[in-house]
């Protein structure tokens, strides 16, 4: 008997009834500032994850073990962000609701905003870990509030000053880095600090927003934005297994992977083990 085609991320073809983790895609990328094309980010980490192994040698767990859901990208209405965003969050908080952990593939990093939404109700005090190269605290991008470039400030709105903990930026304007002096808690460049954050929050709900243009270009150029001077492989791994291992981590995504940049294809195998370390360190049984 021949069984029907069904593509889901490297093994997470668990039922929605077991999964304690879900998947799922939102392939926007309607306001992405200079090249788009993140939309398939989230179909192509999906098709290529079979180029990897399921066991991680690093934290010696196999996705297999793990009941973990793929439920496919979201049909969202392309032209009209706000609708989007609207569908977004509606995915997000129907999983919530069902007591399972929301996890979103981008997409650009607007995404974020829309599932954001939805956690932050459930968990008014949730706070925010943010890696990325760019800060994205501008109030309007040409005009545009609903735009990549201000979705953590569209955050910060949601749930005030000092909640949001940044790390890697490394480009914005005077003006964001000025705001956010007084709003949010920006480590430039690297991880440094990490640790006493971690610690810090204990065991307060944290969404984590992980932007992948964190890492330097030379190790992953498939992005809309590259922005030289970025962190390695080994540095964005090791921190984001601290980050969903140690952490109450209610929701999280992975975005602004953009294939069609990525000429290698190198850029999609590292978002996929990036996503495969980062739903074995959450470690949900
Ligand atoms: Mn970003
Ligand atoms: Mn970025």
């Amino acid at each position: 008997m021949l069984n029907r085609n069904v593509e889901t991320f490297l093994e997470c073809d668990k039922s929605y009834g077991d999964a304690e983790i879900v998947l799922f895609g939102a392939p926007f990328d309607s306001t992405t500032s200079y090249r788009p094309g993140t939309r398939f980010g989230c179909s192509a980490i999906r098709r290529e994850s079979f180029g990897i192994e399921s066991y991680s040698p690093y934290q010696d767990r196999d996705l297999i073990d793990y009941p973990v859901m793929d439920s496919g990208d979201i049909e969202l209405s392309l032209g009209d962000t706000s609708v989007c965003l609207n569908q977004i969050e509606e995915r997000t908080r129907e999983i919530i609701e069902a007591e399972k952990l929301p996890f979103m593939l981008g997409g650009e990093h607007l995404v974020t905003l829309g599932a954001f939404r939805a956690v932050s109700q459930k968990y008014p005090d949730v706070h925010i870990i943010h890696f990325d190269a760019h800060a994205d605290l501008r109030d309007d991008y040409l005009g545009v509030k609903l735009s990549h470039a201000c979705v953590l400030r569209r955050c910060q709105e949601i749930i005030g000053d000092n909640k949001i903990f940044q790390f890697g930026i490394r480009s914005g304007d005077r003006e964001e880095f000025r705001w956010g002096k007084d709003h949010v808690n920006t480590r430039k460049f690297d991880f440094e600090g990490l640790d006493e954050i971690i610690e810090k929050l204990g065991d307060s709900p944290v969404y984590f927003t992980l932007d992948l243009d964190v890492l330097d270009p030379s190790v992953f150029p498939g992005t809309g934005t590259p922005e030289p001077g970025g962190v390695t492989f080994e540095e964005l791994r090791k921190a984001v297994t601290k980050v969903c291992g140690k952490l109450n981590i209610v929701g999280c995504d992975v975005n602004e992977l953009s294939p069609h940049y990525d000429q290698s294809g190198v850029s999609t195998m590292v978002a996929c083990k990036i996503v495969r370390e980062m739903i074995l360190a959450l470690d949900r049984m």
